[in-house]
């Protein structure tokens, strides 16, 4: 089944069921039609390699990737970091993750060779990278050039 985020709407309270991969859509309260805000609970999408290409290939936003594994340190620790960023940057760019234990084929694809690595994508093309967790300004500021459509030429 989709992972999705519950979230009550704001005109009549009906508890909605978001497809994680739709937050970024303009969703709309199943029963009174209010368009969801999702700004405040919007979480990083889970892609793996049956969905990483078509994801990136149909985003209208530009999208980084978060490469991780579930059992590296620094992973974790950057895991707060960057749902932070999915908040901050809604609707500008979309935040999704790769588990690359369980799909090594993307990892493969784009030549991960440590997690974490961060891939910054517009147009299913890669702008920018960073390898190892950043300081989190450095992340938003990298988040910020992508949503400005700048490339950092980092
Ligand atoms: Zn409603």
């Amino acid at each position: 089944m989709e992972t999705a985020v519950i979230v009550g709407c704001g005109r009549c309270g009906t508890k909605n069921r978001i497809p994680e991969k739709r937050q970024h859509e303009g969703p709309r309260c199943g029963r009174c039609g209010e368009v969801i805000d999702l700004a405040a609970q919007v979480v990083p999408i889970e892609l793996g390699d049956q969905d990483l290409q078509s994801f990136l290939a149909g985003s209208r936003l530009p999208v980084m990737v978060d490469f991780y594994s579930p059992d590296c340190g620094p992973c974790r620790g950057l895991a707060p970091v960057i749902e932070a960023m999915t908040r901050r940057f809604f609707g500008k760019v979309v935040v999704a993750k790769l588990n690359t234990r369980l799909h090594p084929n993307s990892a493969l694809r784009y030549g991960i060779r440590g997690v974490p690595t961060l891939l910054f994508f517009r147009h299913g093309q890669v702008l920018d990278q960073v390898v190892g967790a950043p300081p989190e300004s450095l992340l938003a500021e990298k988040l910020g050039r992508l949503a400005a459509g700048v490339q950092s030429g980092r």
